[in-house]
């Protein structure tokens, strides 16, 4: 089944919607699989790369690479 990122869906707070693949930057994905929590896993019809129909915006990204960034740091010590 082709899904329609532009359809309607609900959207995690933090994340955003992959409206095009990430390496071919085709727009039209297979709906694959669901997983158990609900998040579409979609599969790029021109090149088969296959990943999650939402993923973590810059904000939600940058604030997890200063969790990981700062956790370091204390190990270091
Ligand atoms: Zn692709």
């Amino acid at each position: 089944m082709i899904f329609n990122p532009t359809g309607s869906f609900s959207l995690r707070k933090g994340f955003r919607k992959v409206i095009s693949c990430d390496f071919c930057g085709y727009n039209e994905f297979f709906n694959i699989a669901e997983r158990a929590d609900g998040m579409q896993v979609l599969e790029c019809v021109r090149c088969g790369l296959a990943f999650l129909g939402q993923l973590p915006n810059s904000d939600l990204l940058s604030s997890y690479m200063k969790k990981t960034i700062s956790r370091k740091k204390i190990k270091q010590k």
